[in-house]
């Protein structure tokens, strides 16, 4: 066995395991040896029977002086006890429905057991306690500090423990440290195999927290790895100067409605400086809901299109590229642009001295794109799926960045033949911490001030029983001439779901639905007024019209999954109404309230939730209190962890470095070090493994 072995070529490996690894992204005896224990279990005080009391937890080791199956005459529950004897007394066990057990445990055999006592008759039992033979074998089960693995459903923890043992008993001297030398000796951290053994069986809590440490930074240490080299590979690539057009872009901005915030000028300074230079940019814009970062792309996309480059322009659904088109088009109207908007459905295209834009096939847009006749291109994932090649891509824009993954981020700078300047747009305030680390590929600038006057929005957690007055205050708000949004968790009950009866699964079946909130809403609460629903498996041009129908006031309230948590703007809306709150992470509450208050109007955030915990009320408070998307990041990632941010599943990180991406000193040392080797060994020829891991990481790696 090798660490590189396939997991399915591992015995006792059944197809049904191979599957349930595979999810959790293990495919290697490498990847499973690295799957560690989120928590352990202190068994390792054993003591003599007669010392066990009543409603313990305790772990007692015995001979088993007798054992059999019965069935009880009540509820005719199959019962397997076994009575098992110290130096110092006996005591009883019972397992449920386990008959198979009277074939592995026999009279006479010498057994650990830990579990809770009750008593029943005169004896006192312990109650399914978990159980393992002794034998010449280490105890992995009972009798020490005992790992738990993350619950997943069909690998149980005693599985994976037996797996584990086994395995690292068969990798003896077979595991190569990763870590530099020079490393280990600075930090003190113990070599690979022995942190191995003790982050999955401890000597002692200490011991694991020690191994613990090590993997923390080696994981982060190879993040930090990947992400300096990233960097380094794209400060050697060649792009075209963009010089700053300073009278463009002024007369651009007079041109504007509205005065821009020094934020706004700030961050285009940044900008347009960073475009004038032959490598590439890549930059990360980062600002609020609401602050305006759509005119800084503009001012941005202003100047490239002056120097006769071309400039695509990404955003993550077919409304927003249909909404970004439609603003761009009025605010470059006057400066003699050729715009083209590409969507999976739509292809239409705005030329100078036009009064309007106009339908055109998605061939005409393509032969345009090829020919530079086209020099702003806004789209969807249409535009690096469809065959576009750009003539002369200078400038790449994403919106919401956070919803793309890197190959696609990358695809769409290499649709041209030279490197573009990327811009990357978000409203997910990444943390310090990550943006240093994941994103540390990218350059930040921040809007960190909101356009004036808007006022603030009052958010509230509502119990309930307070729902008919909130449907009351709705009422009010509509007469007033505003509109709602109603936000729902789910599109509606699938059978999955309810067949599925796991817990989580039911826990979601309780959950708020866009199609019954639909159904109640316009048959029950509102019969008078006009709502509309949208979800993400209405087709994308009925999507469309009822977005624009809705922003047009056809509708009064409009009822939808998460899919207009992006970017969409409509000023007229004044109450945010989200159901099953809970399901959704702070910084994701704050997009969907960044959906109201973008006028004059008060505006207002109605948080509602079923479960009575109150961890999660609290939780939900935290945003009445904060406006500031940063601020409820960090909070996400102190509560949450980063998965939020990096869409935890899909990312490829693994979990200790995410647990590891919220403590920013030791990401500063693990950045430091990776930095101190790369200085002397660019391409890491003296790092064979460490290169190796790198490479690795980078193939799993997904950011969303
Ligand atoms: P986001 O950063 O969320 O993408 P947008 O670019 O969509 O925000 O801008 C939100 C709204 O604010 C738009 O209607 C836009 O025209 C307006 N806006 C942008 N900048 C300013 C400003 N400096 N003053 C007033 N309104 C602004
Ligand atoms: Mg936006």
């Amino acid at each position: 066995m090798e660490l590189e072995t396939k997991i399915s070529d591992v015995g006792r490996v059944t197809p049904y395991y191979q599957t349930r690894l595979e999810k959790l992204g293990i495919d290697t005896v490498r990847d499973l040896i690295f799957h560690f224990p989120h928590r352990y279990e202190d068994f390792s005080n054993i003591i003599p029977i007669s010392e066990v009391g009543l409603d313990e937890n305790v772990c007692v080791k015995g001979k088993i002086a007798d054992i059999k199956n019965y069935r009880t005459k009540v509820k005719k529950m199959m019962i397997t006890e076994a009575e098992i004897k110290d130096a110092s007394g006996s005591i009883r066990a019972i397992w449920f429905n386990q008959l198979f057990l009277t074939r592995s445990l026999n009279p006479g055999d010498l057994i650990c057991l830990t579990g809770k006592t009750t008593i029943k008759g005169n004896y006192l039992y312990l109650s399914s306690p978990v159980y393992e033979k002794i034998g010449p074998r280490e105890l992995i089960h009972t009798g020490r500090l005992v790992p738990v693995y993350p619950a997943t459903e069909g690998i149980s923890s005693r599985w994976l423990r037996f797996m584990l043992r086994s395995i690292l008993t068969q990798l003896k001297n077979k595991i190569p440290e990763t870590l530099p030398q020079e490393i280990i000796k600075k930090e003190g951290f113990i070599q690979i195999e022995k942190a191995l053994w003790q982050i999955h069986f401890p000597d002692s809590i200490e011991a694991a927290q020690k191994a613990r440490q090590r993997f923390s930074f080696e994981e982060l240490f190879i993040l930090e790895l990947y992400a300096i080299r990233e960097r380094t590979k794209l400060r050697k690539e060649k792009a075209r100067p963009i010089p700053f057009d300073l009278p463009a872009t002024q007369k651009f901005v007079s041109s504007l409605p509205f005065k821009l915030t020094n934020a706004q000028r700030k961050v285009s300074w940044q900008i347009l400086k960073n475009m004038e230079k032959a490598t590439p940019m890549s930059r990360l814009l980062q600002g609020d809901v609401g602050s305006g970062k759509t005119v800084v792309a503009a001012i941005a996309a202003l100047n490239a299109a002056r120097t006769g480059s071309q400039i695509a322009f990404m955003a993550p659904t077919e409304i927003l590229a249909k909404q970004h088109f439609d603003k761009i088009c009025e605010m470059l109207k006057n400066f003699k642009i050729s715009i083209g908007l590409l969507t999976s459905k739509q292809g239409k295209l705005f030329l100078p001295d036009w009064k309007e834009a106009v339908d055109v096939p998605h061939k005409e847009i393509l032969k345009k794109i090829q020919n530079n006749e086209i020099s702003f291109l806004i789209g969807t994932h249409a535009l690096i799926q469809t065959g576009v090649k750009f003539k002369n891509l200078g400038l790449a824009i994403l919106d919401e960045q956070h919803r793309f993954g890197t190959q696609q981020r990358a695809k769409l700078c290499q649709s041209s033949g030279s490197w573009p300047h990327l811009l990357s747009m978000t409203a997910t305030p990444i943390p310090r911490s990550l943006a240093l680390t994941v994103y540390g590929d990218l350059d930040l600038s921040i809007i960190d001030e909101m356009p004036q006057g808007r006022k603030k929005i009052i958010t509230k957690v509502v119990p309930d029983k307070n729902r008919e007055q909130t449907y009351s205050f709705i009422r009010e708000e509509i007469k007033k001439g505003r509109q709602v949004f109603v936000i729902c968790p789910r599109i509606e009950k699938t059978d999955q779901l309810l067949e599925n009866k796991s817990e989580r699964a039911l826990s979601w079946a309780e959950v708020k639905t866009v199609k019954e909130e639909y159904k109640k809403l316009s048959e029950k609460i509102f019969p008078d007024l006009k709502i509309a629903m949208l979800h993400g498996r209405i087709k994308p041009e009925k999507k469309d019209a009822v977005m624009a129908d809705f922003k047009d006031k056809k509708y009064d309230i409009l009822v939808s999954t998460s899919v207009v948590e992006v970017g969409i703007d409509i000023p007229n809306a004044s109450v945010m109404m989200i159901e099953g709150a809970e399901r959704f992470g702070l910084a994701q509450l704050h997009q969907f309230r960044g959906r109201v208050g973008r006028s004059q109007h008060q505006s207002y955030c109605f948080l509602f939730t079923s479960s009575p915990l109150k961890g999660i009320v609290k939780r939900l408070g935290i945003l009445s209190k904060c406006e500031n998307g940063f601020e409820l990041a960090e909070q996400d990632l102190k509560l949450r962890g980063p998965g939020d941010f990096l869409g935890k599943r899909q990312s490829g990180i693994p979990d200790l470095a995410m647990s590891a991406l919220s403590d920013i000193k030791l990401i500063e040392k693990t950045r430091n070090a990776a930095q101190k080797i790369l200085d002397k060994d660019q391409n890491l020829k003296k790092h064979p493994l460490l290169k190796k891991r790198v490479e690795r990481f980078s193939e799993k790696i997904h950011l969303e």
